[in-house]
């Protein structure tokens, strides 16, 4: 398999792509099932039940913002999070940086409210950064937000993921009012790419493997039938038992 950020998505799209379009047939059934493994995260996090059941729950939600995702044809997650989540180049050098404050070690307001004025310029993604592992988007993160990260609590970042999946929903309720499909795309492309960067700045603060968490429980198969494509039936709208 291709273990690039790309070929994890693809992998999960054969994996899980069928079953999602018989029982996740609308985007807002999507998006609250990813808001269920959201409030997991939160749960495991409180009772502090150990960095193992963590991981399980971080590759959850993962898992089911992909299939939000694949609710459209051909949305591209790592043009997304280059947009979001910027690489300068000069003279040979890339450095990261916040596309908020431009800063490659963000010094944005904890409450920013700002619209992202350092959107990469880059009209296309670099091919390299296609073949980018998501370990590698945890260290890009962590270069620029890194620092600031750690001088918050946890619940602070897990209630931040929380916000980005309502984000999803607010955006979804707005679709009417967006006339152009392109856009459309490009909104939930940067919102994904928010969900997927909160649950890296998760997985760094708390030392967790998020790349190896992934591929544990969906690398080989689904985790539950093992096959490839998931042969289960409807999913489990219930909160995840510990
Ligand atoms: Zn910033
Ligand atoms: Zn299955």
């Amino acid at each position: 398999m291709d273990s690039s950020l790309n070929g994890i998505v693809r992998h999960l799209r054969g994996l899980y792509g069928r079953r999602n379009s018989i029982f996740l047939s609308s985007l807002m059934i999507r998006i609250t099932f990813l808001n269920i493994a959201a409030r997991d995260v939160q749960t495991v996090v409180r009772r502090n039940v150990g960095k193992d059941i963590i991981a399980i729950a971080l590759a959850r939600v993962f898992a089911r913002v992909i299939a939000v995702a694949d609710n459209f044809k051909e949305l591209d997650i790592t043009r997304g999070m280059f947009k979001k989540y910027p690489i300068n180049y000069s003279d040979g050098i890339s450095i990261s940086y916040c596309s908020y404050c431009g800063s490659n070690n963000c010094k944005c307001p904890n409450e920013r409210h700002s619209e992202s004025k350092y959107l990469s310029r880059i009209g296309f993604v670099p091919s390299e950064i296609y073949s980018w592992k998501i370990n590698h988007w945890c260290f890009h993160l962590e270069e620029i937000y890194g620092e600031k990260n750690k001088k918050k609590s946890i619940d602070s970042l897990v209630l931040r993921l929380y916000t980005e999946v309502s984000e999803l929903m607010s955006l979804q309720a707005l679709i009417p009012e967006i006339n152009n499909t392109d856009e459309i795309e490009e909104q939930f492309s940067y919102e994904i790419a928010d969900v997927i960067a909160w649950i890296i700045a998760i997985a760094n603060y708390l030392n967790i493997d998020l790349e190896k968490a992934v591929l544990d429980r969906y690398g080989e198969g689904c985790w539950k039938c093992m096959k490839n494509p998931c042969n289960c039936g409807h999913f489990d709208f219930k909160q995840m038992d510990f």
